[in-house]
């Protein structure tokens, strides 16, 4: 059965619900189609001491902010979820769950959005599909020789999984870091770290809320026109939360650069020397999920989708949200999506 709305949100996590509360205040007609079986989106499945790396009152959607975790300066990820949980009922977003969107196609006047369990007519279209369904894996030497685990940040959960093994991390960014440094405390895993360059802590007393501010700042001067000033990369890449912090002062984040090939029981390193491993855990990014958008061509260098703002260049009635900061500053994080979502629903709501 085909339905008919103003407005489509293809994904339910954060990015979808700010979308969600900004198209209430319009009071447009919308649906939000989600195809986790749950609220949360991506915070459902992050590893179980995985905390945020700014304070509630900073990591918060338009209009409702978090409220503290009782004692924990940076709430964990389950917090988040209940957060969003109890924000799309706030709200009394359209959220419609278990529902995967396979295509968005031009349809004369409309886009089409065909689900797996139906078909939506919509004058305007919004993405906030993440990157979580897209785990990036490098091409190693011998990868498919090695006869331990791989696994991605996705299938990450606890250091008890390794007790008594040897656990290879790759990445330098923050998940490669608390992951290492979650693995090095526990005590029962033996940890080699892997970065492709040394490793940038960030200075310890900046958390998320001055990397927001930082790429606000970036945003506002190229905008204006300035000279880029960097933004949050010019700082370092890993933000020095208290477990990373105690794992690097105890002397347990110790990178080594990368090996250059897999045995069939661990790596070889570029002096021929050997380390034997039971796994691998890549920490080592994503890209965004945007299958869904294929029959309209839009994609451009490094599979994004070129955009003004958050509105598709190629196709003025999608916008897409959350993502990277390719669709507005600091777009992919909690307290940053606000804004592109309350532009791309102005910008919608103009159109309509
Ligand atoms: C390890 C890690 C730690 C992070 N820590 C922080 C932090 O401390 N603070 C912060 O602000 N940000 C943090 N982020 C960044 C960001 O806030 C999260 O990645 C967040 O989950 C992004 O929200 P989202 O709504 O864009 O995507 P998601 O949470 O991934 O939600 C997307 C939703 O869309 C659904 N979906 C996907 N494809 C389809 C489809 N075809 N049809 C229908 N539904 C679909 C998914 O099932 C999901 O429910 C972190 C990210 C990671 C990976």
């Amino acid at each position: 059965m085909t339905q008919h709305t103003d407005v489509v949100v293809v994904g339910g996590g954060q990015a979808g619900l700010a979308a969600g509360y900004h198209l209430r205040r319009q009071g447009l007609d919308f649906v939000i189609l989600d195809a986790e079986a749950a609220p949360g989106g991506s915070w459902q499945h992050m590893w179980d001491s995985l905390h945020l790396f700014s304070p509630a009152e900073h990591s918060s959607l338009p209009g409702r902010l978090m409220p503290a975790q009782p004692g924990e300066t940076y709430p964990g990820a389950g917090h988040v979820v209940d957060y969003l949980a109890d924000y799309e009922k706030r709200y009394d977003l359209p959220v419609q769950r278990g529902t995967r969107v396979d295509a968005v196609r031009r349809d004369a006047d409309r886009l089409l959005v065909e689900a797996d369990s139906g078909i939506w007519r919509a004058r305007a279209v919004i993405s906030a599909t993440g990157s979580w369904s897209r785990p990036f894996l490098p091409a190693v030497p011998g990868r498919s020789v090695f006869t331990g685990r791989h696994l991605h940040t996705v299938n990450y959960r606890c250091p008890a999984d390794f007790a008594g093994q040897h656990v290879i991390v790759v990445g330098g960014g923050n998940s490669g870091a608390q992951i290492a440094a979650d693995l090095a405390l526990d005590g029962h895993v033996e940890v080699t770290w892997v970065t492709q360059r040394p490793p940038r802590f960030l200075p310890d007393d900046i958390d998320g809320r001055a990397l927001f501010d930082v790429a606000t700042a970036r945003r506002r001067a190229l905008d204006a026109g300035r000279s880029d000033t960097g933004g949050v990369a010019s700082l370092g890449d890993i933000v020095a939360v208290p477990p990373v912090r105690a794992a690097r002062d105890a002397g347990l984040l110790q990178a080594k650069p990368m090996f250059a090939r897999f045995t069939a029981d661990g790596v070889q390193w570029a002096d021929g020397s050997h380390t034997g491993a039971d796994a691998v855990v890549w920490c080592t990014g994503f890209r965004p999920a945007l299958s869904h958008l294929a029959p309209l061509n839009l994609r451009g260098a490094r599979g994004h989708i070129p955009t003004d703002g958050t509105r598709a260049l190629g196709e003025p009635r999608l916008h897409l949200i959350g993502y990277g900061d390719w669709t507005g500053p600091a777009s992919a994080t909690l307290i940053g999506v606000g804004r592109p979502a309350r532009d791309a629903v102005r910008e919608i709501a103009g159109l309509l």
